[in-house]
């Protein structure tokens, strides 16, 4: 409360109303003036409706979308069967879809019991077809008798997009890292040497592992220059292992690369030299998404 006692002291204003000069406290003509522009907004912001009542007399149907409809696609017996809508890149009978990294000439790997075995003295296979942004299904085994340690225990890979020969591009480790200690930006499911895994979702060797992957590829200015970086998004066995991940360039094993600029790139998965017995794929199909 403000009173004589309080005021005195206070240093004074000097105006006049009426023709009438007055002397009043600062402090008492501030505390005047707020109380005077309290009063004329406080009419103002009567009038404007809370959050909660406005939300209560929205009509719903101002924020109904009806168009387009979102396309039909049938989905697959299983959720490892190719939907309506997939390119089929093996479906178990032959290698038609591929071609040798290196040469483009046909790919060599073993195709028996419908299932896709690594030949390592063949290098690298890669699709004929080229793709930008996709959702990519793959199945890979460790074999039961795999041997050796650390990135020698079924290493292979899947490179996301093949920029070039050899092991050019962006590649998602596969490996044995059931029980199988290395660097974990090399383990399986680790976009190499950029990402470790959130975490280790591994089946026992011998058993299926599936890989579904969402890539979002990098754009690139007419000059070259990168004007959106890639990211993936990568599920193992039903749990999310890349979230969203966005990468710094292309993968090496000494570090990364810069990225370099493609439109549309080849799928490749990767022969690699270590010892251990050669690992398998089976029911990969990839689905094209926008924009292309
Ligand atoms: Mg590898």
């Amino acid at each position: 409360m403000l009173d004589a006692t309080s005021l005195k002291g206070c240093p004074t204003l000097e105006f006049s109303v009426s023709n009438k000069r007055m002397k009043v406290s600062a402090v008492a003509a501030l505390v005047a003036g707020l109380a005077m522009a309290g009063a004329v907004s406080a009419p103002a912001q009567a009038q404007k409706p809370s959050a909660p009542e406005a939300h209560a007399k929205a009509d719903p149907k101002t924020t109904e979308q009806w168009e387009p409809m979102p396309a039909v696609v049938t989905p697959g017996p299983t959720d490892s069967g190719p939907p309506s809508d997939a390119i089929v890149l093996f479906d178990g009978h032959n290698l038609d879809q591929w071609v040798s990294t290196n040469d483009h000439t046909p790919a060599h790997w073993k195709v028996a019991d419908g299932i896709i075995t690594v030949d390592k003295s063949a290098g690298n296979i890669e699709t004929k077809q080229s793709f930008k942004n996709y959702q990519l299904h793959l199945e890979w085994r460790i074999p039961k008798n795999i041997t050796g340690e650390g990135q020698h225990r079924g290493n292979s890979g899947v490179f996301l997009a093949s920029t070039g020969p050899d092991d050019a591009g962006y590649e998602i480790q596969i490996l044995d890292s059931y029980n199988n200690k290395t660097y974990v930006n090399g383990q399986a499911a680790s976009v190499y040497k950029q990402s470790a895994p959130l975490v280790n979702s591994m089946r026992a060797p011998g058993a299926w592992q599936t890989f579904d992957i969402i890539w979002t590829a990098p754009v690139f200015a007419a000059d070259g220059k990168v004007t959106s970086p890639a990211y993936v998004t990568l599920i193992h066995n039903g749990v999310l292992v890349q979230n969203h991940f966005r990468l710094t360039g292309e993968t090496t094993n000494s570090g990364t690369l810069p990225f370099n600029p493609y439109q549309e790139a080849p799928i490749k998965l990767q022969a690699h030299g270590d010892p251990s017995p050669p690992i398998s794929f089976r029911n990969i199909w990839v689905r094209k998404l926008g924009p292309q």
